[in-house]
């Protein structure tokens, strides 16, 4: 048996076209949704993420803004940061790229955030939103990873569902994701016994550890659909061997660069599993696809249906405009 693929980058193209036609519709009325990126320092993984999330704006018309305090910043700094853009009536989105320096209250950062403009989805008001069922705005990864279930057409009513890692922006938001849609959901972690025993009882695995083809082919039931939220960065050769034996062609491509992307399943999976979503390719792109949805969506919320509110915008947007 070989998995069907779960094709991420094919969703994203999906999603981008709908969100296309949503922001036109905003425009008619004056509106352009706009994210406010905050990334601190020089981290290149993290100037690689908020340039891929600005380029992302700009290819579906959004209006981005990006600012770049030292790495010398203070937990003071970044509240008067985020409080301008709370206020600044033209973003809808803020995204505060983690993570941020040592001596900087994260916590503090993000709680700062307006919720209807955490299109991370990361504030307690959103989590709790997202416990009781009601409407806001859901973290990026686990919304992607609902997104691909729902669009590959997997049965999720009644299925049982274990998700790996109960992280507050991966595990936890899943598994109550997968909760709401009437899944059975088990919440496995570094304290969970029999883990093997767990995962051959699912129907649906969402992986998300973070350790490199933690998840043995003959922990998947046949035929089960596997989300592999991991994205590990293997360097060791004895490591890249033992992963991908059976894949001449990423061993090529491993010996080459000298490093690949490997999930927290095992690759062999794609040989028991029904569906999987590859590591690239698979989660990776929904993540910065549900930043953008998210951003369309704060900007739709906090226009409400009052076209006075609208008109206020238009006028505002017009003002800034000359
Ligand atoms: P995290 O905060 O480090 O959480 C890892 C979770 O895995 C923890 O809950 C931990 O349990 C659990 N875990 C660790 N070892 C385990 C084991 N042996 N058995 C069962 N559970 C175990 O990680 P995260 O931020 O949720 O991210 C998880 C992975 O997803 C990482 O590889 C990350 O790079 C990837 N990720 C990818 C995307 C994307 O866009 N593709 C986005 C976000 C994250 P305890 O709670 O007991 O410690």
């Amino acid at each position: 048996m070989t998995a069907r693929i779960l094709d991420g980058a094919k969703i994203r193209d999906q999603v981008f076209a709908e969100l296309k036609s949503e922001i036109a519709a905003l425009a008619a009325v004056g509106v352009r949704p706009g994210l406010a990126a905050v990334l601190v320092g020089e981290n290149p993984a993290s100037q690689l993420y908020v340039k891929s999330k600005i380029a992302s704006c700009e290819q579906l018309g959004l209006a981005s803004w990006l600012q770049t305090p030292l790495a010398t910043v203070t937990t003071g700094q970044m509240l008067k940061l985020v409080d301008d853009l709370n206020l600044d009536e033209n973003v809808d989105g803020i995204l505060v790229q983690l993570p941020l320096p040592v001596q900087v209250d994260t916590k503090r950062v993000l709680e700062a955030v307006n919720p209807a403009k955490d299109v991370d989805g990361f504030h307690p008001v959103n989590l709790g939103r997202l416990v009781t069922g009601r409407p806001g705005l859901v973290a990026c990864t686990p919304a992607g990873c609902m997104e691909i279930l729902r669009r590959a057409g997997i049965p999720l009513e009644g299925a049982n569902a274990v998700v790996l890692g109960r992280s507050d922006i991966v595990g936890k938001p899943m598994a109550l994701l997968l909760m709401h849609t009437n899944a059975t959901v088990t919440i496995c972690h570094s304290k969970t016994r029999n883990l093997p025993d767990v995962l051959r009882r699912a129907d649906i695995i969402v992986a998300a550890m973070g350790k490199a083809g933690y998840v043995d082919a003959d922990w998947i039931r046949p035929g089960a659909t596997v989300i592999d939220v991991g994205t590990n960065k293997v360097t060791d050769a004895k490591e890249a061997q033992r992963l991908l034996k059976n894949f001449p062609e990423r061993l090529e491509k491993f010996r080459a660069k000298g490093s690949i992307l490997v999930g927290d399943v095992h690759p062999n999976v794609v040989h028991v599993a029904g569906a999987l979503t590859p590591v690239p390719g698979g989660v990776g792109p929904m993540t910065i696809t549900m930043l953008m949805s998210n951003t369309v969506k704060a900007a739709r919320l906090r226009l409400g249906t009052s076209s006075a509110n609208a008109a206020s915008r238009a006028t505002r947007s017009s003002l800034i405009a000359q």
